[in-house]
């Protein structure tokens, strides 16, 4: 923890002593962008004192042309055994089976596929595309950003991750605004987008993620801004914790500004799954 860090959790009324909150968002080599073997992971997990955590690693998609950043869907099953491996060598430490889903229209059924294959705790549902083949948050893919228009983009990504909240597909929703992460920020008020968002949320029951990357991205914010995570406590939606860790060294990073984020925007209690089950604790 930096001196920063340190400095703030103490004057928010934490003890660094304090248990830290579930980490439900972890990557394995096998996306093709991470390093570090989940065993790895958690052994920095325990380090750490994490009391729990989970890995949801890019899911594969029916058809594997779709983009170079995510396990073949031959994978699978590769990814279910890395994880298995990592419980074996640490059994005091609980860790969780689960995916990071694209929600593309149309991708449903393969989504509901891949659900039935395994013993999954959790599906974090995220939306890296808001249309055809543009993965808006790839750095490869920056320069397609000056052929759209921004406010189109951010209408056109909540529409899609309202739907996906809707879907019941996913226990969790996964940086629930990341349009911002290279600082393409919304020209006009979108409250109401928000608010349509979190409905969807509240009607499946499905969280939505504090996200600690953003704060290593350009926009250096957590993912979501304050402004929705204080719209979401009233309208009846829970949190989750992850770091998107890429590397063992991300693994918890940054999880006490999140906890500190998420006491502003009113919230006391975080969610966990297992098999799919929600728990409710205080963090
Ligand atoms: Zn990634
Ligand atoms: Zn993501």
């Amino acid at each position: 923890m930096s001196i920063k860090s340190l400095h703030s959790v103490r004057l928010n009324g934490y003890s660094p002593l304090m248990s830290l909150p579930a980490d439900y968002h972890m990557h394995t080599p096998l996306c093709r962008h991470a390093k570090g073997e989940p065993t790895e992971y958690a052994a920095r997990a325990l380090e750490l004192g994490l009391p729990e955590i989970g890995f949801s690693d890019h899911s594969p998609v029916e058809h594997d042309d779709q983009d170079d950043w995510r396990m073949l869907a031959c994978e699978l099953k590769e990814y279910v055994a890395k994880v298995e491996h990592a419980r074996e060598a640490h059994p005091s430490l609980p860790i969780r089976l689960g995916l990071e889903v694209d929600f593309i229209p149309g991708h449903e059924p393969w989504i509901k596929e891949m659900a039935r294959r395994h013993n999954w705790d959790y599906f974090i549902g995220s939306v890296h595309y808001v249309s055809g083949k543009w993965d808006f948050d790839n750095p490869k893919r920056l320069a397609e950003w000056a052929e759209h228009d921004v406010d189109e983009v951010w209408t056109d990504y909540f529409t899609r991750l309202t739907n996906a909240a809707a879907s019941g597909l996913f226990q969790i929703i996964g940086h629930p605004d990341l349009p911002k992460k290279f600082n393409h920020r919304p020209t006009r008020d979108i409250t109401g987008l928000y608010l349509n968002f979190l409905a969807a949320c509240e009607s499946t029951g499905t969280c939505i993620e504090l996200n600690t990357a953003g704060l290593r991205k350009d926009c250096a914010e957590i993912y979501p801004n304050i402004e929705l995570l204080k719209l979401a406590k009233p309208a009846n939606v829970q949190i989750t914790f992850g770091s998107d860790a890429h590397t063992t060294q991300e693994v918890g990073m940054n999880l006490e500004d999140a906890m500190i984020l998420a006491h502003e925007g009113g919230f006391k209690e975080c969610c966990r799954f297992n098999c799919l089950e929600k728990n409710v604790v205080r963090f």
